[in-house]
């Protein structure tokens, strides 16, 4: 089934056509790479798929409802949550409260109960709290749960923003560039872990990546972008042997 649309996206900034024609989708549990060179307009994408902008033209569609001029908090509530290039966490925040602040996203308590640490409030802090420790358990940093969030060398952070991500129970994660700036085996553990988190999570991926080896690997489809347009869209093997991908992007790379 069919889980996110988009149908002749478009966006400029002023002069700057940075998406035109962007039409995309992507099935419930599938892996799917976006990739094209330095200013093709995929973070541009990323930013019109969770509300950031809104699109001078065209449709977005999530789980069958228009998502169009939603806010970026409301895109989070109806199960769209991502990561950012630019690791965006709270630094002075422990690693544990940086995932239970997302969970909270999803909490039912008055501010009464909230106030006087009562009823609803109590049980589910407790519920969050139990959520949080198990997601930073799989992502490996359970031991880490009470240490200051930039205190984590870089590869942990990566990890934990993704587990934070998924603290707010999406149904699509957006990852961008998730492997930047990691060594050859944490970009090999990364692999596992977006497989399993697929898998265990029932969860759609889509990615923007540079490192070739780990968008091959993971995603049965690619999109390429080029100018902000959908230059070439298949499996992997299909991407890898396009003449025109070759000559815009992948390069002396294949
Ligand atoms: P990279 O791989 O370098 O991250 P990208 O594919 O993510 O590149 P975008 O960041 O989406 O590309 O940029 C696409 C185009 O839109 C670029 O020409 C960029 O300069 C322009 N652009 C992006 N955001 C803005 C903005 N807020 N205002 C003006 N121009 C912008």
């Amino acid at each position: 089934m069919e889980l996110l649309t988009t149908d002749k996206v478009a966006k400029s900034f002023g002069g700057i056509q940075a998406v035109r024609d962007f039409t995309m989708h992507i099935d419930e549990g599938e892996v799917i790479g976006l990739i094209g060179p330095n200013g093709a307009g995929k973070t541009t994408a990323f930013n019109l798929l969770t509300g950031v902008y809104r699109p001078t033209s065209g449709t977005i569609t999530f789980a069958g409802k228009s998502v169009v001029g939603k806010k970026p908090y409301e895109i989070t509530a109806v199960g769209i949550a991502r990561t950012f290039q630019n690791i965006r966490l709270f630094g002075d925040l422990t690693v544990l409260e940086n995932v239970k602040i997302a969970c909270n996203l999803h909490a039912h308590y008055s501010l009464a109960e909230a106030v006087l640490r009562v009823g609803r409030y109590a049980r589910e802090e407790e519920e969050i709290e139990q959520r949080s420790r198990e997601l930073l358990s799989l992502f490996g940093l359970g031991a880490k749960a009470d240490e200051y969030a930039r205190n984590l060398p870089y590869g942990e952070q990566r990890r934990l923003e993704i587990a934070r991500a998924l603290a707010t129970r999406p149904r699509l994660l957006l990852l961008d560039e998730p492997a930047a700036g990691m060594n050859p085996q944490e970009t090999a553990e990364l692999t596992k872990l977006i497989r399993r988190l697929r898998d265990e999570f029932e969860l759609s991926i889509l990615l923007i990546e540079h490192d070739m080896g780990l968008v091959m690997d993971l995603c049965e489809r690619i999109y390429v972008l080029d100018y902000g347009k959908v230059l070439a869209t298949g499996s992997p093997e299909e991407i890898r042997s396009n003449p025109d991908v070759i000559r815009a992007y992948l390069g002396a790379e294949v």
